[in-house]
């Protein structure tokens, strides 16, 4: 796990299952990117924020049986692929440190290192979700 500050913001930038749970309760934004062989993943999640601002586990509810997904190394996940993951990750760090530009706080942003194709998607909050929903302690300040 990373820690950044500029001042007096503070983010957490990760990509693993105990990572989200950390933001959730220090009321951190946390910045996650996901890779697999040709494609990655990228969003910031700030369920701090209230209605409309899902967490991590909103998403992804369960992390998967570790026997199922292997390691980078293992899958064989291209480099530059990583490499283009990374940086858009560090941009985003820096626009939420810095307070610019659009956040991807509530939307994924997928990209098709194949097709050469970046789309984006909504993710709503998860009113019943274990960490930020309806009757949990992040949920109630
Ligand atoms: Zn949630």
């Amino acid at each position: 796990m990373t820690h950044a500050s500029i001042g007096s913001k503070q983010m957490t930038i990760g990509e693993a299952t105990l990572f989200p749970l950390f933001a959730v309760l220090a009321f951190l934004s946390l910045v996650a990117a996901a890779l697999s062989p040709f494609e990655g993943q990228l969003s910031t999640f700030r369920p701090y924020r209230g209605a409309g601002h899902p967490c991590y586990r909103c998403l992804f509810r369960e992390p998967p049986p570790p026997d199922l997904v292997p390691r980078c190394e293992e899958a064989g996940i291209l480099g530059a692929v990583a490499g283009v993951m990374g940086t858009m990750q560090a941009v985003e760090v820096l626009k939420e440190l810095l307070g610019l530009g659009d956040s991807l706080d509530g939307t994924l942003l997928m990209y098709e290192a194949l097709a050469a194709r970046f789309h984006r998607i909504r993710i709503g909050k998860d009113p019943e979700c274990p960490t930020c929903g309806a009757g949990t302690a992040s949920a109630n300040g």
